[in-house]
């Protein structure tokens, strides 16, 4: 058993449409923790140092924009291999392609808007959660 660590954000399509509670309860009801928790605006300077491996994409404005557009939440989680099985609760990046019963599935606009960001390796979750909490922040 590996207890980890992931990073979590719920994107601004998703707390405009009040949706911060049905996504937490997916995440809680997959055996998550969720042992940090805060709702912030992201920064053009945050976004695009966070989006950072996408600056030569073609959607990356579009997206340092839309994660300013509005309040998000980020969020620490805690269980049992933590990184994967919150991607796997997240579902595909385009919500066309997401499994049925997954975050995205549910709840995703677009490719774009698409509710949930979660960490894709250890290691990108130890940088992610640095970046937003600070050890006093953080409560198992
Ligand atoms: P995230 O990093 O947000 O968890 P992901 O790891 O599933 O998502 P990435 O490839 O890292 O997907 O893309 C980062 C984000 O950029 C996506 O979640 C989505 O919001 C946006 N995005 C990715 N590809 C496109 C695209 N072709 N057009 C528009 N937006 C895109
Ligand atoms: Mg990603």
């Amino acid at each position: 058993m590996t207890i980890e660590r992931t990073f979590s954000m719920i994107k601004p399509d998703a707390t405009d449409r009040n949706l911060v509670g049905s996504i937490t309860a997916m995440i809680e009801s997959s055996g998550l923790r969720v042992i940090a928790s805060k709702r912030i605006r992201m920064t053009q300077e945050k976004a695009a140092e966070f989006y950072g491996v996408h600056s030569e994409r073609p959607f990356f404005q579009s997206l340092c924009d839309f994660m300013c557009s509005g309040p998000i939440i980020v969020q620490v989680l805690e269980g049992e291999n933590a990184v994967k099985k919150n991607r796997e609760i997240m579902g595909a990046t385009n919500p066309e392609d997401a499994d049925d019963g997954t975050i995205r599935k549910v709840h995703a606009v677009s490719l774009e808007k698409n509710s949930v960001h979660g960490s894709d390796s250890l290691e990108n979750a130890v940088i992610e959660i640095a970046h937003f909490f600070n050890d006093q922040e953080i409560h198992p």
